[in-house]
């Protein structure tokens, strides 16, 4: 199985790549660029090549890069969609480029135009890249949400409505969040609600869609649709849930990333993946 966490790429996004191996990361989730400016530094060749030597050195892979955060698909404004579309176009070519496999995104907020609307545009803007991108490689991943605000894609039903808009989906999944999915009113503590939820993703999505999983606890209530993330065991989702998740057998080959606080240090990680591999029943 393939455990790890989001890592930094302060200073270069080679030192992802040692930070993961420090945290005793499988496999690791980094940005391809600084996740709060628009802007997108131009990545050298000798910083490409030191980042695929240590990926060779280490054995530690990169499963996916996830998007920055200022990116809005489903926004209405044409300049901030315009910004958006440009922006993960650009990082879908440097995940390709950096040979990374998955990038993930939030699908986006309607901001007061409605859910269908905001979802289409969304779709449109999919379409539109599908069609554009050279030699692609890399899978573009919607993710569940916490359904905050006017954020998309904290049903299944949402998900698979994009999904069902885009015309040749072959290259589009789902990265899945305990915390988000939490929060948006999906039991997965007990085994009984653990199996009816994943039902309901196999039956609205299609399990075969599913390609990261992100594994987070939750600092909030369930159903309370905010997206606070706490370390694994220590919040609402408890234990039992990521129990099982780590044993159910359809996951085996998916990539689980934390994104749980964590200090310089990295200990926070350490513990919380040998917490997680110890769930495993040999
Ligand atoms: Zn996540
Ligand atoms: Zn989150």
């Amino acid at each position: 199985m393939l455990f790890g966490a989001h890592e930094s790429i302060s200073g270069g996004v080679f030192n992802a790549i040692e930070r993961g191996k420090k945290a005793t990361c499988d496999t690791i989730q980094m940005f391809n660029k600084s996740n709060s400016q628009w802007r997108a530094k131009k990545i050298d060749q000798k910083e490409l090549d030191k980042y695929f030597e240590l990926i060779e050195e280490t054995g530690v892979t990169v499963s996916t890069s996830h998007s920055s955060y200022l990116i809005n698909m489903a926004s209405p404004k044409k300049p901030l969609n315009k910004m958006s579309y440009d922006s993960l176009k650009l990082e879908m070519e440097r995940c390709n480029m950096l040979k990374i496999p998955n990038l993930v995104f939030h699908p986006g907020s309607h901001v007061g135009t409605g859910e269908e609307e905001g979802m289409d545009r969304i779709a449109k803007n999919i379409n539109k890249m599908f069609g554009e991108l050279k030699d692609n490689n890399v899978h573009l991943l919607l993710e569940t949400t916490a359904g905050q605000g006017t954020n998309l894609g904290y049903t299944f039903e949402q998900l698979s409505y994009m999904i069902k808009r885009v015309k040749d989906s072959s290259q589009l999944g789902v990265c899945l969040d305990t915390c988000h999915i939490f929060a948006a009113g999906y039991p997965i503590s007990d085994p009984k609600d653990y199996k009816k939820t994943m039902k309901q993703f196999d039956d609205i999505i299609g399990i075969d869609r599913l390609r990261i999983i992100h594994m987070n606890d939750s600092k909030k209530e369930f159903g309370s649709k905010r997206d606070r993330h706490e370390h694994i065991g220590k919040g609402f989702i408890g234990i039992e849930a990521f129990k099982n998740i780590v044993n159910d057998k359809r996951l085996k080959n998916i990539p689980m990333i934390l994104e749980t606080p964590k200090e310089e240090e990295l200990l926070e990680d350490i513990k919380n993946l040998k917490l997680l591999r110890s769930l495993v029943k040999k």
